[in-house]
Order: C-alpha cells, then sequence, then structure tokens
C-alpha cells in the first residue's frame, strides 16, 4: 500500500512543520488530526514530501487523520499565508489557524461542508437617488478598467463621496457574478456604512470582525467559501476570508493603525491585502484623504494608480484651521477662553461643535499633594487613570480597575488630587457651562456596549445644537453634518513626540478630525490650541493640505533613511524579571554591533516598561535592505534556538511596526 508523508503545520509557537504519513492523497490546506506528544491536536497540510530526510525513521512517523474533504486555504490565499509567516517571521501554524474561523481550530467534529443556497445579488437601482458627479464618474470608469494586480489609491477628502464610489464597483463586479470583500479599520464606528450596503444590494451581506458570535463567524466563512455571500464588511482578520470568485477587495482608510494587529501574530492587514491582491490577481482599491508615506511613495514610483476626488459632494470648502496660543490662556478643563467663546457662538446658531481629546477618564494622574505620591497600577509601570463616572482608578495598559483610595498610601495624608485632562473632565466642566445643551461624549466607555454607538450616533444626528466629545473614535469615517466647529485640545503630545513616526501620525490626526466638521456649511472652523504655535510642521498641518506635510516626512525620511526608505524590525522581548531581558538583548547587540549594514539602537526600555508584571525592553533595527534584514532576522532565530538566554525570555520580530516604543 502506497504511503504518503506530508509536512503539516501545528498551532504552536514553533517555527517549523512536523512531519506525519497518510494512507491517502491529503489536500493541501486542508485540516487534519495528528498526535502531538500526548495530545491530539489539528494541523493543516503545508506539503507532501517526495523524499523523506533519510535522517527520520519511517517507523516513528504518526499519521495524520483527514478531517476536511475541502481545503482551508486553496492556492493564492495558501501562498498569502505561507508569505505572511516568512514576511513576519512568525511561526507558519499560527498563521494558518488565525484566519480560520475559531470553530475550525480546535474541533475536528466540525467540518467544512458546502453551505448554503447560491442567492440572487440585485441592485437596488431606487436606492440611487442622485447621479454621481464628474470626479466620482471619472473615478468609477477608471478604477473599473483595472484588471488583476494593479493596486489603486481613491485619494478623497472626507465627504467626497468615496464610499459612493466603492458602491459603484462593487456594483460591476456582482454583475459579473464576481464578490467583494470590504475591509474597514473598526467595524462598530462604522454602522452607517454597513446599511448603505445592505440599501444597495439585496443578497446577504457579509459581517465579519471579531466581536460577532464564534457559530455566526463560521456561517459567514462557510457561506464565503461556497459563493452564497457575495460582499463581505470586515475588520483586519477577514483579510483572508475564502471568498468564491473574489472580483475586488477594498480597503477604507489605508492609512489607520487599526489594521496592524500588535499583539500575537503582529501583521498588517493592508500589507496582507496587498500581498494576497499580487497572487490572486484581483484589483485592490485602497482609499484615504490622508494615506500613509508607503503608500505615496509607491505612487511615485508608479507602483500604484492615483484617482482624486478633491471636491466635496456638497461643493464646500474645506474647514479653515487656526491655531490657538494657549501659553498665556486661562484654561477651564484644558478649554482656552477664546475657544469656549466659539462654542457658545456655534451652539447659539443652532450647531454642533465636535470636541477632540485623545484621552479617556477623567484624569491621567492621582496624587498625593504633601508627598507626590502617585497612583500606579500594581502589575504595570503606568500611571491609573481616575475615572469620575465608575469611580476607580484604572490602568490603560491592562484594564484593572482599583478602589479609589481616600488616604494616601506613603504618608496618609487626604490630600488627593486627581491632575490632568480626559474627556470626562471636559464633559463635567462643559455640562456646568452648558445646562441645556445635549453633551454627546465618544469613547471606549461610552461605546462599550452593545448598541451604545448607534444610540450615540443617532442622538447626533437628532439633536440641533451639540457638543460632541471625544477620542480618535471621532475621527474615523463617520458623517456629522451638523458639525460646523471643531476644537482639538491636545495636539502638542504628538507633535513633540520623539518617535519617527509621529509627524505622520498626527498630522493624519489632524487633518481627519478636521475633516469631520463642516460638511454642510460653508464657514466651518478648527480650533487647534497649542503651546508651540511657531511649530513648523504645525504651520504645515495648518494649511489642511495633507500633501504638503507628507512631501515634507517623505524628503525627511528619505534624508535620514527611515521608513518606507527603509525597514525597520524591534526585537520585542519581554519576562518578569528585567535583567532577563537585558541580558538576552545585550547578547544580540553583541552579536550584531559588527554588521554595518544595519543601524541597531538600544537595548532600550520599551514604553510602558512593564506591563502585567512583566518587563518589556526591545532593540529597534533599521536597514535599507529588506533582503538583507531577513537574512539577519534567520540568523537570528537559528541562534535564538541555542541560547540558553532564550529560555529565561518570550521575543517576538515586530516587523514595520506602527509603535516604535
Ligand atoms: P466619503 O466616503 O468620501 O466620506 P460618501 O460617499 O459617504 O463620502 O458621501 C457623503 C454623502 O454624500 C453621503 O451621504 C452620500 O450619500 C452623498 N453622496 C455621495 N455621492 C453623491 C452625489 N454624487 N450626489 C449627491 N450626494 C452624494
Ligand atoms: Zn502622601
Ligand atoms: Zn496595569
Amino acid at each position: 500500500m502506497k504511503i504518503f508523508y506530508y509536512d503539516i503545520a501545528l498551532n504552536i509557537p514553533l517555527r517549523r512543520c512536523f512531519t506525519y504519513k497518510s494512507r491517502e492523497r491529503l489536500v493541501k490546506g486542508s485540516r487534519v488530526k495528528v498526535s502531538f506528544g500526548s495530545k491530539k491536536v489539528l494541523g493543516i497540510v503545508v506539503r507532501r514530501i517526495i523524499k523523506l530526510d533519510p535522517s527520520i525513521k519511517k517507523d516513528s512517523i504518526k499519521e495524520a487523520i483527514a478531517i476536511d474533504k475541502y481545503s482551508c486555504y486553496e492556492k493564492p490565499l495558501f501562498n498569502s499565508a505561507v508569505w505572511a509567516s516568512k514576511y513576519y517571521h512568525h511561526p507558519i501554524g499560527e498563521v494558518f489557524f488565525s484566519f480560520i474561523p475559531t470553530v475550525l481550530r480546535k474541533d475536528s467534529t466540525k467540518t467544512i461542508i458546502p453551505f448554503g443556497k447560491t442567492s440572487d445579488y440585485l441592485i437596488n437601482e431606487d436606492d440611487k437617488f442622485f447621479n454621481l458627479n464628474k470626479e466620482q464618474e471619472n473615478a468609477v470608469q477608471n478604477l473599473s478598467k483595472i484588471k488583476g494586480f494593479n493596486p489603486a489609491l481613491l485619494y478623497g477628502v472626507t465627504g467626497s463621496g468615496k464610499t459612493e464610489v466603492y458602491l459603484r464597483l462593487a456594483e460591476e463586479k456582482i454583475k459579473k457574478g464576481e464578490s467583494i470583500i470590504i475591509l474597514v479599520p473598526e467595524i462598530n464606528l462604522t454602522p452607517q456604512l454597513i446599511n448603505r450596503i445592505k440599501n444597495r444590494f439585496t443578497g446577504e451581506i457579509g459581517v465579519f470582525h471579531s466581536s460577532i458570535t464564534p457559530k455566526k463567524r463560521y456561517e459567514t466563512w462557510l457561506k464565503s467559501k461556497f459563493g452564497e455571500i457575495k460582499i463581505v464588511v470586515g475588520t483586519r482578520s477577514s483579510v483572508l476570508l475564502p471568498l468564491k470568485n473574489l472580483g475586488l477587495i477594498i480597503l477604507d482608510e489605508e492609512h489607520d493603525q487599526s489594521y496592524r494587529q500588535s499583539e500575537g501574530f503582529k501583521f498588517s492587514a493592508r500589507d496582507l491585502a496587498i500581498k494576497r491582491s499580487q497572487l490572486e490577481k484581483v484589483p485592490l482599491l485602497l482609499g484615504s484623504a490622508t494615506p500613509s508615506l508607503q503608500t505615496l511613495k509607491l505612487i511615485s514610483e508608479n507602483k500604484f494608480s492615483k484617482h482624486e476626488i478633491l471636491k466635496r459632494i456638497d461643493g464646500k470648502k474645506p474647514p479653515k484651521i487656526i491655531t490657538l496660543d494657549i501659553n498665556h490662556s486661562k484654561l477651564v478643563a484644558g478649554i482656552a477662553e477664546e475657544s469656549m467663546l466659539a462654542i457658545k457662538q456655534t451652539i447659539k446658531n443652532g450647531e454642533q461643535v465636535l470636541i477632540f481629546i485623545n484621552r479617556r477618564g477623567f484624569a491621567p494622574l492621582f496624587e498625593c499633594e504633601s508627598c507626590g505620591w502617585v497612583a500606579n497600577c500594581s502589575s504595570c509601570d503606568s500611571n491609573l487613570v481616575y475615572h469620575k463616572a465608575r469611580n476607580r482608578l484604572i490602568c490603560h495598559k491592562c484594564e484593572s480597575a482599583f478602589n479609589v483610595s481616600k488616604k494616601c498610601p506613603e504618608c496618609s495624608s487626604k490630600e488627593l488630587k486627581a491632575y490632568g485632562l480626559g474627556t470626562e473632565k471636559v464633559e463635567e466642566a462643559l455640562r456646568l457651562e452648558f445646562r441645556k445643551t445635549p453633551i454627546i461624549r465618544v469613547d471606549h466607555d461610552s461605546t462599550r456596549k452593545k448598541g451604545a454607538i448607534e444610540k450615540i450616533y443617532s442622538d447626533i444626528h437628532k439633536s440641533d445644537e451639540a457638543i460632541l466629545i471625544g477620542t480618535q473614535m471621532l475621527t474615523k469615517s463617520h458623517d456629522f453634518p451638523k458639525v460646523t466647529m471643531c476644537i482639538i485640545l491636545n495636539a502638542d503630545n504628538g507633535l513633540i513626540s520623539p518617535e519617527i513616526n509621529a509627524i505622520e501620525k498626527i498630522s493624519q490626526q489632524l487633518i481627519q478630525v478636521s475633516g469631520r466638521a463642516g460638511r454642510n456649511n460653508n464657514v466651518a472652523k478648527v480650533i487647534l490650541q497649542t503651546r508651540y504655535p511657531n511649530d513648523l510642521n504645525l504651520k504645515k498641518i495648518k494649511t489642511g493640505n495633507y500633501h504638503i506635510i507628507a512631501d515634507q516626512c517623505l524628503k525627511d525620511n528619505k534624508l535620514k533613511s527611515l521608513p518606507p526608505f527603509s525597514s525597520i524590525c524591534i526585537l520585542r522581548c519581554t519576562s518578569p524579571n528585567s535583567s532577563n531581558c537585558m541580558k538576552f538583548l545585550n547578547k544580540v547587540s553583541n552579536l550584531l554591533c559588527e554588521k554595518n549594514k544595519i543601524e541597531i539602537i538600544g537595548p532600550l526600555p520599551s514604553i510602558p516598561s512593564k506591563i502585567k508584571g512583566n518587563s518589556r525592553f526591545h532593540i529597534v533595527l533599521n536597514t535599507s535592505s529588506k533582503a538583507y534584514l531577513n537574512k539577519v532576522l534567520i540568523f537570528l532565530t537559528e541562534e535564538f534556538y541555542r541560547w540558553p538566554e532564550t529560555k529565561k525570555v518570550r521575543w517576538t520580530f515586530d516587523i514595520d511596526p506602527y509603535d516604535m516604543s
């Protein structure tokens, strides 16, 4: 009887496959059940081994039992996952298992069966009560001509009608019987988008993200695979959904950091989408009003095409951004007098104000006035943030909540005070000032409950005058037509941050917030409070023209050999004992210091330097050659397996990191 041998990827943190045998031919990318040590575990078939390594004893090879008739990863998807494992230097089994529904990860009784019927997708023509404008028309025409791998950027300011362009392109694909993935940064924040898609098409619209039930996700995955669902809207985990007859990938707000997974398998769904588009030969459309430097560089090299919608739908001008020097201002909950007057006037006009402050809670510092003691998390190196509504001190790194002490634990003084500014404090101060005006806070805490965000949006749309206070959640693709004034309270932290991508981040954020204002108004204004009114970057941001600042960043980064003109990997290391991290990272740094093609920074303590009792340190590797970086990382991985120091730490590679600290 013929016996086949296979490399099988298991869901374990080892960068290798394991050899198993089978009496039948196994399908590449399909699930199998195997024994591993004393356990039965699931694996994914990676490749058939034609010639067995002579050092392996045939008798010792255990058997792999097929579970499904179908593959979880058809060819282009399979190759995309393999690419991701190599590019991010992440264990192959963990990569394979992270993109299949949780139900299929452990349970061999749940199998892949053709699911559902082929449903008819029709376009609801009644939903289109307007004609496209010239710019939209051109964009649709040019974008629909694109075939195969040819990534395109749809550059359009907020409110320019990008979403409508997505819908029209989706219509064309649906007419051809093809399917579409629409990736968004955070689905909970975009109920509007899903409603618009549902109104435009009859036929089931798949919604795929981490907060829907595992059962529902399993169903959506199956229905997509067998062609019942032709349109899926999802977050980064949807990037490798197996849609049948895929015709287009759309990735909205391509600059958004939510596309990066920063825990466990650290990957960028944007970059994986680009790879999938290449391997599957399917067009990819990126959308943004503040595209990433990476995308702009590729456009300048003619590798990506660019399509623009420069005017807003309503023909109104972009908001006017003014900076307000607050060095000599009296502030009430961080709000300067001039800003307060502007808020009053806007409310009087029956319009809405948006106040942006990127910190939730009441106050970020809880201190003893007598001895200077500061409330810190017991397991992280992080201040506790005072949350007045919950009357708790909360660690924003591990979410632990502590009682609010009445007495200082160091000196027993009762003079305890909360310092600094958070959304709750701004809300409280404004409630005192504007007793009759609806005040709506939008942050992680106010939107936690199911249905909360829908209620908030509906309250905002129902009100005339209102004050919205929010964190970066407010910057994510949502229409607030009645907002005509936007006040930015604390942009300075971003401006003076030493992080190498700080200016890119803060300018995207500020231009995105500003974009929320005045969609229906001629005279929308943005007031940017600052202590650095003469900052050169701020002056560029003030123009509201993202390209001016992006061009500057590109020039600077080219000069300094920083991304996108170089490749960065951060080697991160954690251990309950900080000296273990230092021993490990110092050894790495000594090993690499002779390599002159690579710049090494560190070891440095990460920020925060401790989370959940684990000390955190890192080394930054920067090089102009990706190929060389890859070689170095492969070399390091092999070294690490041999070192005794490795046993005392946990380490990961963070490739193209977004957070540099
Ligand atoms: P974006 O995605 O760029 O923010 P949207 O596509 O959401 O813009 O468009 C903003 C608003 O304008 C939506 O309410 C949309 O229905 C409407 N809209 C889009 N295109 C047109 C058009 N050509 N004529 C009239 N209204 C339009
Ligand atoms: Zn004290
Ligand atoms: Zn903590």
